[in-house]
């Protein structure tokens, strides 16, 4: 293993610290423009959606490759963008989960030093409070806990499936403190880097930004409003706020493929899921659903306060309704 290849490690971390370059160093000395412009790339990537991979094939490069990643840290920090930030975390987990798969007993190596610790060759035993805090983003059936043969405290996982536990583990390590506190000094001199990244992820937001079609949004309660900006910003919706949100846009007209071209703006944006789940609410299996009650939203803290409308009516779709006929009277639609 190489651990150049895994720079958010505790090893890798140590070995940055071991070499004891100053950050000032990174940003100013001409021999550290390669790990400047791969820090630059791996944020670049990570807007786009994936970072290029570059395997070092020397100690310099390992070592620019392994410095690279704290300054990235510290460029998405300079962007301030919570989006960006979770899909720099995602990208970085994509980046190294590719890594693994050429991995044979590193790959428990690298488990250990992100804290987990399975036992075995092929099938691997873990205990189940690691696998909960590795599987929690996990919602397909066979994550669930009660579909695993759970066995005094531990369980089974394949090798693939300890990857793709890894590679949750390393998305919320790579979250976690970020934004980093850096100085606007730090930013000022990374300025030749940021400038195009600014424009590149405008450009990208620019290509996802929903476009809602003939439905009039305006007349949107205050729910829907506040998940679509939820959806527009990057946040995972809960399921029961993305059931509300997807069966109100079905309900009020919008085109299934809308919709779930609506939810591409989320980090880890899964289009099949999306549209199976899409397909269902619009009534691919014979019943089409309709979005809750105000009262179900409030149960379930989906309904965020009511405005003067919202006191007249019980349920979303007939503040949507009364607003779009008030607007038709005003001439505004
Ligand atoms: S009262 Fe109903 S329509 Fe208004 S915000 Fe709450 S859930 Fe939405």
């Amino acid at each position: 293993m190489s651990i150049s290849d895994y720079p958010f490690t505790q090893e890798a971390a140590e070995q940055v610290r071991k070499a004891g370059y100053s950050l000032d160093s990174l940003l100013e000395k001409t021999s550290f423009k390669s790990v400047r412009s791969r820090a630059a790339e791996r944020v670049l990537g990570a807007i786009g959606g994936q970072i290029p991979d570059r395997r070092a094939n020397s100690d310099a490069e390992a070592l620019a490759e392994l410095l690279s990643y704290p300054l990235a840290r510290v460029i998405v920090s300079c962007l301030d963008d919570q989006h960006l930030q979770r899909r720099y975390a995602l990208a970085e987990a994509k980046l190294a989960f590719s890594r693994m798969k050429d991995e044979k007993d590193a790959l428990l190596q690298l488990a250990r030093d992100l804290g987990l610790h399975p036992e075995g060759t092929e099938a691997l035993r873990l205990h189940f409070a690691e696998y909960i805090r590795a599987a929690h983003r996990m919602h397909a059936p066979k994550w669930k806990l009660v579909n695993r043969d759970l066995c005094e405290g531990y369980l089974t996982v394949t090798r693939e499936e300890l990857m793709r536990l890894l590679e949750e583990v390393i998305r919320d390590k790579v979250q976690k403190g970020l934004p980093l506190d850096v100085d606007e000094k730090v930013c000022a001199k990374l300025t030749e880097y940021l400038d195009p990244l600014r424009s590149e992820m405008q450009k990208v937001n620019a290509s996802q930004k929903a476009d809602l079609g003939q439905v009039e949004q305006g007349a949107f309660p205050p729910c829907m409003r506040k998940m679509l900006s939820d959806v527009a910003s990057g946040t995972n919706l809960a399921h029961s706020a993305r059931f509300a949100l997807v069966s109100f846009l079905l309900q009020i007209n919008m085109g299934s493929e809308d919709v779930i071209s609506l939810f591409n703006t989320s980090p880890d944006f899964d289009q099949e899921r999306t549209r199976y789940q899409v397909e269902h609410i619009a009534g691919a299996s014979g019943t089409k659903y309709r979005p809750p009650s105000c009262a179900t939203m409030a149960t379930y803290g989906n309904c965020p306060g009511e405005d003067e409308l919202c006191r007249r009516i019980r349920h979303p779709l007939s503040y949507y309704e009364r607003r779009v006929r008030f607007l038709g009277k005003e001439g505004r639609i």
